[in-house]
């Protein structure tokens, strides 16, 4: 178990090869590997609606995630672009009984952190990852979801509005693991808000839904091993109080955490990995996530 574990004490070069190994191992147990290394498929982007709205538009689109799948995505673009200025850009994850619209929801344990940063000037992408079938022979549902997650990426990559160096994810609980799993697996992202998530995977068996699961992770890693993957990438885990025992407890997150600051530090920059507990139950802490945000992405707006 947890073969691959993160040893604290290696040098910035033992660190980044630990990172590229494991890398290379979880995308085979991912069953990605051959997305992975063949060349990537066309995005084929299709427009299905679009709405303008003050300050931005949302648009509704459908992009190939591989050659024989198609995805959903809701997007948010900025208005008053000029042609010098290229806009950081989320992905933004929802959980379980959500989809990409829930991530706009105001009134709900996702505060709206989707279109509260498009008020922000970023733009956004939603895809959903709330599926519980596996839609093509030969992949596992987590490898459906972050390849999913991925293409979101790419397609954010290819706007000439979106400024490829500014591009982060956010999420909360199961959302909260897909942020992990972007971030950790995607060197695109630049700064991850993982909400709603943080523990251990002992305690993920434990009454919680085992979609997260699949042959040879648990033989690899525990979640604080996927973290360190986003080293020194900003990394801020959010935990709330009222999070019980059997939940997303915040002292099992601390655990986590002195588990992720090892690979921080090691590769010098032990301040960019923090977890924000606050006073809520399993929700995003909006102020937090937007103030996080402010710092590593939209520090370099208008520059
Ligand atoms: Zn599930």
């Amino acid at each position: 178990m947890r073969a691959c574990r993160y040893r604290a004490g290696q040098t910035p070069a033992e660190a980044t090869a630990w990172q590229q190994d494991l890398r290379a191992r979880l995308w085979r147990a991912l069953q990605l590997e051959d997305l992975v290394l063949a060349p990537p498929v066309p995005l084929a982007e299709s427009r299905v609606a679009s709405e303008s709205h003050t300050g931005f538009t949302r648009r509704q689109i459908t992009l190939a995630s591989t050659a024989g799948r198609r995805i959903e995505a809701l997007v948010t673009q900025p208005t008053g672009i000029n042609a010098t200025q290229a806009y950081p850009a989320v992905v933004c994850l929802h959980g379980h009984g959500g989809d990409r619209f829930a991530v706009h929801e105001a009134g709900s344990i996702y505060k709206g952190f989707a279109a509260a940063l498009t008020g922000h000037g970023m733009a956004t992408i939603a895809v959903d990852v709330g599926q519980h079938e596996v839609y093509e022979p030969g992949r596992l549902l987590m490898g459906e979801r972050l390849w999913d997650c991925r293409r979101a990426v790419d397609w954010l990559v290819a706007q000439p509005w979106v400024d490829a160096g500014r591009i982060g994810c956010a999420g909360l609980s199961l959302g909260g693991e897909m942020a992990m799993w972007l971030g950790a697996m995607d060197p695109h992202i630049a700064a991850v808000v993982s909400a709603g998530f943080l523990t251990t995977m002992d305690q993920m068996e434990q009454n919680h839904c085992l979609c997260w699961r699949f042959d040879g992770l648990r033989e690899l890693v525990d979640y604080a091993d996927i973290y360190a993957l986003t080293a020194p990438r900003p990394l801020q885990c959010q935990n709330g109080l009222g999070e019980g025992p059997t939940q997303f407890h915040v002292p099992l997150a601390r655990q986590a955490l002195a588990e992720i600051e090892p690979a921080y530090a090691d590769l010098g920059a032990p301040q960019a990995v923090s977890l924000h507990v606050h006073d809520g139950g399993h929700e995003i802490d909006l102020p937090a996530l937007l103030a996080f945000f402010g710092d590593e992405l939209a520090a370099g707006e208008n520059a």
